[in-house]
This record gives structure tokens, sequence and C-alpha cells, in this order.
């Protein structure tokens, strides 16, 4: 089913897909199947790499959010949350936020499910790209630099994978 959100932007015309491009809040999207980035990571085994390509994806939508719309924080972070949502990495749900630790899981990651499909299960995360996104995200909004790491990964057997995001003083 059509989630809520993606239905809303599209009536409200503030997301089309049309033969010229996918644009959503006039920010220029492109798809792709998440095969080829689960081949890219493999084949190529950089995990620093993958994670920056996650945090320019996160830092490309706030810097964009921030200009066209000059909203507050807070707001980012509910918009953002629910553009990640829609993206097909899986839904993201917060475990804890404290001042200084936010704890994020995907029930369903759709990358480390086919990572997992694809290579087997593995010894360490491979979120790489979605612990990019999230750091990128926790910075923005806190001000602060952000130490994050994936304490549990679907692709490592374990049941959802989750994500542990310290800010650092
Ligand atoms: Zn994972």
């Amino acid at each position: 089913m059509i989630s809520a959100f993606l239905s809303k932007l599209l009536t409200t015309r503030q997301a089309s897909f049309t033969e010229e491009g996918i644009e959503i809040f006039d920010l220029n999207f492109n798809m792709q199947p998440l095969l080829s980035l689960v081949r890219f990571q493999n084949e190529t085994k950089d995990g620093e790499k993958m994670e920056k390509l996650g945090y320019f994806i996160s830092e490309s939508i706030i810097a964009h959010f921030k200009k066209r719309f000059a909203i507050e924080e807070k707001k980012i972070s509910n918009l953002w949350t629910n553009l990640f949502d829609i993206s097909g990495f899986g839904k993201v749900e917060v475990v804890d936020m404290t001042k200084d630790k936010t704890i994020l899981k995907l029930g369903k990651s759709n990358f480390a499910k086919l990572y997992t499909e694809k290579y087997g299960i593995q010894k360490e995360p491979v979120c790489h790209i979605i612990i990019g996104m999230f750091k990128n995200l926790i910075e923005k909004t806190s001000g602060s630099k952000v130490e994050a790491k994936e304490t549990s990964c679907i692709a490592m057997g374990n049941k959802v994978c989750t994500f542990e995001l310290k800010t650092i003083r």
C-alpha cells in the first residue's frame, strides 16, 4: 500500500515522478535497485565510503530543507524520518533517546536482508550507508559531532539492525 506520507506529497504536488525526473520538495532524486548498492559494497569492501555516501544523502536533504523552508530542527527530524521511511531501506524506530545518546533500530532492514540473501551471514554489520545517514541527521539536529556504530545487524543473524549514536563533547 502507498504510504500516507507519499500519498500526501503526491496529492499536494510536493512530489512528482515524471519522465523528466523525480522531485520531492523541489529536490532531485533518483531511484536504483537496492541490490546495486549491496553489490557495490561487497565488491569494494569499503564500508567507510558507503558511510560517506549515506552521510551525503542526508546532508543534501537537510541542507535543502533548511534553505527551502527555513524550518526548525525538530521539524527537520520529522520530515527526514518520513522521507527515510519511503526510501526503501525500511522503517526507522526510536528505541531510546537521551541528551547524548540516541538508539535507533530497523526491524526490517532491506539492505541487510538482501546482503545476507546474496552473500550469506556476515561477521560484521553491513549497514554502513544507513549509519552515515543517521550520523548526519543527529549531527545536524544536535549541533555536535557524533560517534555512530551498528551494534546488531540482521546480516549477522540478529533479529534487528540497531544503531547507537553518541554525541562527542
Ligand atoms: Zn544492519
